[in-house]
């Protein structure tokens, strides 16, 4: 098979995947989300006090949440860890293939005092030539969305499950993400925010350590290391499934809600 009937191929089993028709291809028997049970909320570091000035500070949590175990469950802590260690500590990595075809590794972007931290798949095409995560099409529709819930894209801090480019914009490999997502691992404990929204099925299944398809689990709270997580839907799914983005944005005003913020009114129409 040529590569670009390959590309074609998985970008329609994709698409199938993100609205959940994908038990053809993957053993959805193999894993289900675990049996819920009660967490208590991780205490908060005395930085997030001082975290961006649109959030307002913690309303009291809910007392049980459900948890789920996770790849990210036997990742060992570094103390004193922080976003510059971590970069450091990635260098110039060759641990997995994916950086055969790299141009640059793209480990994330924004506030390390940020109380939302969204988390997507892996860099495309414009990432990987701008070193940045989400600045092309689907990356500008996920700066619209931050602005609309009334925050800057500098206010939260934006990466993926793996840091390079997978090529032909193919999902990652599991061995490659087993491989990569430890330095996920430190970023989300060196920031601690108080929200993480997984973008799409391959970030919301590895943080949650899940085959399901995210359209069983969409818009549900989980604990995450005493962070509260939520999957949503891919900037990239709504870009070729317009009509999704409503219920994206009813998960992101539950977002809203967590973090104590108001929606912003609707703006008057001109005239
Ligand atoms: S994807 Fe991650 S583990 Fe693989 S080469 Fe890039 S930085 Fe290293």
């Amino acid at each position: 098979m040529d590569s670009a009937s390959r590309s074609q191929i998985e970008a329609w089993l994709r698409y199938f995947d993100d609205l959940g028709l994908s038990p053809f291809y993957l053993d959805r028997a193999a894993a289900e989300l675990p049996a819920l049970a009660p967490s208590p909320q991780a205490p908060r570091t005395a930085r997030h006090a001082a975290a961006a000035p649109l959030i307002p500070p913690p309303r009291a949590q809910e007392a049980v949440l459900p948890v789920v175990p996770s790849l990210f469950d036997a990742a060992p802590r570094v103390e004193g860890d922080s976003l510059a260690r971590i970069r450091e500590d990635i260098g110039d990595c060759k641990r997995c293939r994916l950086c055969e075809a790299r141009n640059t590794i793209v480990f994330g972007d924004g506030s390390e005092r940020a109380q939302l931290v969204f988390v997507g798949e892996g860099p495309g095409h414009d990432e990987d030539v701008q070193g940045l995560p989400f600045v092309g099409r689907a990356g500008k529709l996920l700066t619209q969305m931050i602005e609309a819930m009334g925050l800057r894209r500098e206010d939260v801090y934006i990466c993926n499950i793996v840091k390079c480019r997978p090529p032909g914009n193919r999902q990652p490999e599991r061995d490659e993400v087993a491989t990569c997502s430890p330095f996920l691992d430190r970023q989300l404990a060196a920031i601690h925010p108080r929200v993480i929204v997984c973008l799409g099925n391959v970030a919301a299944q590895t943080l949650l350590g899940t085959n399901k398809s995210i359209s069983q689990f969409r818009g549900q709270w989980f604990d995450f290391r005493g962070s509260k997580l939520l999957a949503t839907y891919h900037p990239a799914f709504l870009l070729r499934t317009p009509s999704a983005k409503s219920e994206v944005w009813t998960d992101l005003k539950k977002v809203m809600h967590e973090l104590g913020m108001k929606p912003p009114k609707p703006r008057p129409r001109s005239a």
